[in-house]
């Protein structure tokens, strides 16, 4: 399977199973967006959860916020977003097409049609609008092209309001904007995506420490999501390569079937943020220490993961080809925790109300272990198997005339009342346990 081959294929199963959905599809769609469909937004909130279970609640210096989107337009002219959030771009004089200049090997000629490009200028990526009634630019607002805004906005509330010690940070989930000049690869480059960061403030001595803790934690979310070690690389970004608030950044990237590309990054933004806002807010953002009375700004660690770009990582780690009984198939190797569907329960035949009675009770029962286990009685069982392989969905729970205790059905080993049958996503093996056992191997699997 070539790379490109595989995104197509990433890119179709996602569609099909109800991943991703191209953004308002039927009008053509919008480049740059899509949407998460009914499988899709479980798939992320399961990765959320997880990243708010690790990266805030599990620890005790960790607080969350809910921002704004819409920000006071001051806050992005001290951020410096206003005058550098920008990207090269070039445009071709012969067919109007737009380019990153730093994403091209060959400046001069346009990849598409071999015209004349045009000279290179800073194209800033901040959506602009208006906010209320007049649209002259003393109504300018942006919509937020990190959401780090409103935790550096909200540093003050949050040491008033619950009085933190340092070091301790903000993490927060969200939405940003950036009108990315070429939006590609599916959800990599998108105009519109989901961001998790925190913001860890801490004594300027302390920041190496700190910067290595969340480099470590990174790479135990990696694990926890299932991405497998050897397809994680960290790149140390050179001091001129690096945002204009960061003193070291590290990115990690991802081996995605179109090259190896940043997945999520790790920056040290020292105190700029905190003097900026101090500076264009007119408000003191020092930190006091109430036991030496030091009075400074802190300085920051920011861990930033994109929600998109780790779905992507997640799918494309996941797509796997095989045959199994003699058939080719389509599987998604999700890790249970953040698989969408859990477990699917089906009876043998949906026409026999007493099997799908009793698997409409074992069903009730595993929903006690999760509530994302799946009912499927359509077409034959085979069917059933393949769509939830193609989905990720762990374990199948067959109930057939074995669990009703029909006589003629016992084995050796006795009768086989009140067992089902468990078959395996990654192998196809089927197990004969009991509906206690099958809940046990679901929570294990899970946990
Ligand atoms: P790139 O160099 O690929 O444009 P960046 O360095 O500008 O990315 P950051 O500003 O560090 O990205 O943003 C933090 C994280 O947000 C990224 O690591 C990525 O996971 C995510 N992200 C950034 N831009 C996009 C985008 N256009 N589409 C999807 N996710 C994005």
């Amino acid at each position: 399977m070539t790379d490109q081959n595989l995104m197509e294929k990433i890119v179709s199963l996602a569609k099909r199973r109800g991943f991703v959905f191209p953004g308002s599809e039927i009008y053509g769609g919008l480049a740059g967006t899509f949407d998460y469909g009914p499988m899709g937004v479980v798939l992320k909130e399961n990765i959320e959860r997880l990243w708010l279970q690790m990266f805030r609640d599990d620890r005790d210096d960790m607080y969350g916020v809910d921002a704004a989107i819409l920000m006071n337009p001051k806050m992005w002219e001290s951020s410096g977003h206003i005058a550098g959030f920008s990207d090269p771009l070039v445009e071709c004089e012969k067919c109007k097409k737009r380019f990153r200049a730093d994403h091209l090997d060959d400046t001069k000629s346009c990849p598409e049609c071999g015209g004349k490009l045009g000279e290179e200028r800073q194209f800033n990526m901040m959506f602009k609008t208006h906010a209320g009634a007049m649209e002259d630019d003393s109504a300018a607002v942006y919509l937020r092209p990190e959401t780090a805004g409103g935790i550096f906005a909200n540093y003050k509330n949050v040491i008033d309001s619950i009085h933190p010690k340092l070091p301790f940070g903000i993490a927060q989930i969200g939405k940003a904007f950036r009108n990315e000049i070429a939006p590609r690869d599916f959800i990599f480059r998108l105009r519109e995506l989901s961001q998790m960061e925190v913001e860890y403030f801490v004594h300027p001595r302390e920041w190496e420490q700190a910067f290595k803790e969340w480099q470590e934690m990174m790479h135990l979310f990696a694990i926890a999501i299932g991405l497998p070690s050897d397809s994680i690389h960290e790149l140390e970004i050179a001091d001129t390569d690096r945002a204009h608030y960061s003193k070291r950044t590290i990115d990690f990237e991802f081996d995605y079937p179109f090259g190896r590309k940043e997945l999520w990054g790790l920056a040290y933004r020292t105190d700029f943020d905190l003097s900026a806002h101090q500076k264009g807010s007119n408000t003191s953002l020092e930190y006091l220490d109430e036991e030496t009375k030091e009075k400074f700004i802190p300085h920051v660690i920011e861990p930033s993961l994109g929600v998109d770009r780790t779905v992507l990582a997640i799918l494309a780690s996941a797509y796997r080809e095989d045959e199994l009984g003699g058939e080719g198939r389509t599987y998604l190797a999700l890790a249970p925790k953040i698989a969408p569907v859990k477990a699917m329960v089906s009876p043998l035949l949906k026409n026999k109300p007493e099997l799908v009675a009793k698997a409409r009770e074992v069903r009730a029962e595993l929903k006690k272990v999760h509530p994302a286990i799946a009912w499927d009685d359509n077409g034959n069982i085979g069917k059933r198997y393949r769509r939830q392989d193609e989905i990720g969905t762990p374990f199948c729970i067959t109930i057939d005339f074995y669990t009703l205790g029909d006589p003629t059905t016992s084995s050796g080993q006795g009768t086989l009342k009140d067992t089902v049958t468990l078959r395996h996503r990654d192998t196809g093996e089927q197990e004969r346990l009991t509906v206690a056992e099958a809940a046990a191997r679901i929570r294990a699997a899970i946990e």
